[in-house]
């Protein structure tokens, strides 16, 4: 046993180290995981990216203080101040160079301070050379996924898939039309949509893919692999992969901290505006951290919305229409008046579990799955890229709570189309019925007794022995 290896190390005070990989969906169920540690009694330090972290001070700036629970910190992931984290490629180098070294700076520093130091590194499976520097300083070492086990089972099976002919050795599938399912009971998978093939040019995919892969066997020597999912969302996958343990939804295990872990400040003035609204009658449409807009499809959303003739809220993030008004159609906000509400940023989880909230248009990001899932909030599916697309899959056809959007001739999805699957998924109770079963499953999964309480439990059980 793994766990066993490092028995003779004693662990005092357990001081636990965080690190996510430096995106919003990473950063969120982390901070929510190391909230909840910390009021099991846990010392815990977050470890943000300097960038990062001044985003999130600044998202909070009123209400972060040294006090809080989890402690705030950060290390530099050496790119230059003004330069774009969305290049992928440079930025995963210049992590692998530049992080590691840091990383260990900062436990020294640590160590030296406080008696006992660092017991444990909780690492992002991302940033799996976080768990070899806990493996070479003879740290406990956990991984954390924050994505479905489906996706970190297809990341496992890279070298089956190779054996197979499926993807050849830069990861790049052989036949991008062959759906490939990993077991009987599992969703088919796209190769157009695995995560390593669609992020950009060859030699950005190259990169990615090493990175992967050494990540895959820095997790598997972990002494824990955790999961933000549960058992009973994904049966099919955690039976083919027993080594993942399910510890989630995150969400629905922690109360909300005051430190949400946002890059943008959440503006919780649309909850009041929620209040005024009649129960189960608004479409709250929030594309995560990533999604941009063209123009075209921009507008055919709004109108779609105004067409619904129904309440929205719907989030606008600075970044997705250049900050520009004339980004809408016009007149858009003057038809529509008091029935939309428009946020920069909304504090996702509160509005998902406000009664007002009839169902949930999403790029199905993982978090935003789990999170609606765990609320008993039915779905119209619109996924962009890579994994979205199992978890569309995972919404429509396996769990049944959600319907998919078609796109036209253009590759749009039109305002007619919008209209249609807003009245089609709304006009039937049977949608909202399983999302409240969905809902039901999720929170025994967490509550005293459940898989992923268990998980969590025997995971703080052995950090404290
Ligand atoms: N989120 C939020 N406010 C918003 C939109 C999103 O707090 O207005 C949070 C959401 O609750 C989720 C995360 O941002 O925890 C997005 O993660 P997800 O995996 O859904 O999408 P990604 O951003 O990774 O594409």
């Amino acid at each position: 046993d793994k766990r066993e290896k490092k028995k003779g190390k004693k662990m005092g005070n357990p001081h636990i180290l965080v690190i996510p990989y430096p995106a919003q969906g990473h950063i969120i169920p982390l901070m929510e995981l190391s909230q909840n540690l910390a009021k099991h009694g846990f010392k815990v330090s977050f470890v943000n990216t300097e960038f990062n972290h001044k985003r999130v001070m600044d998202a909070f700036a009123k209400k972060v203080d040294a006090d809080e629970v989890v402690q705030l910190v950060s290390i530099p992931d050496g790119m230059e101040d003004g330069e774009s984290r969305n290049q992928l490629g440079k930025l995963t180098e210049s992590i692998c160079q530049v992080m590691p070294k840091e990383l260990k700076k900062l436990i020294e520093k640590i160590n030296r301070l406080e008696d006992g130091g660092i017991t444990c590194i909780l690492a992002d499976v991302n940033m799996g050379w976080a768990l070899e520097v806990a493996a070479e300083l003879g740290i406990h070492g956990a991984a954390f996924w924050p994505a479905s086990a489906l996706l970190l089972a297809l990341t496992f099976s890279l070298q089956k898939l190779m054996d197979d002919g499926l993807i050849d050795v830069n990861g790049t599938p052989i036949d991008k039309d062959k759906l490939i399912q990993l077991s009987p009971t599992t969703p088919s998978m796209h190769p157009k949509n695995f995560v390593w093939a669609c992020l950009g040019d060859l030699s950005t995919q190259q990169v990615i893919f090493d990175y992967m892969r050494r990540n895959n066997k820095a997790a598997k020597e972990a002494d824990w692999l955790i999961c933000n999912s549960t058992r009973d969302l994904e049966p099919g996958t955690f039976s083919m992969a027993p080594e993942i343990l399910p510890i989630g939804p995150v969400s629905a295990s922690s109360q909300l901290g005051d430190i949400s872990g946002s890059l943008w400040p959440e503006d919780a003035t649309c909850l009041q505006w929620l209040d005024q609204r009649p129960p189960g009658s608004v479409i709250y449409v929030a594309f995560g951290s990533l999604t941009i807009f063209d123009q075209i499809q921009f507008q055919e959303l709004a109108l779609g919305l105004e067409l619904s003739n129904r309440p929205f809220l719907w989030v606008v993030r600075p970044d997705t229409n250049e900050g520009k008004d004339d980004f809408y159609p016009q007149g858009f906000w003057n038809r529509v008046g008091t029935r939309g509400r428009m946020v920069g940023w909304a504090p996702q989880r509160v509005v998902l579990s406000h009664p007002s909230v009839a169902c949930f248009l999403s790029h199905c990001g993982w978090n935003s799955t789990i999170e609606g899932a765990s609320n008993g909030v039915p779905f119209l599916c619109w996924p962009y890229f890579a994994d979205q697309f199992h978890n569309e899959s995972y919404i429509c056809d396996f769990w049944k709570v959600g319907l998919k959007f078609e796109r036209d001739e253009r590759g749009i999805i039109t305002r007619e189309e919008i209209k249609t699957k807003v009245e089609q998924l709304l006009g039937d109770n049977n949608f909202k019925g399983r999302a409240l079963e969905l809902k039901e499953m999720a929170m025994i999964s967490v509550n005293e007794g459940g898989s992923s309480n268990q998980t969590f439990k025997n995971f703080t059980e052995w950090m404290k022995s």
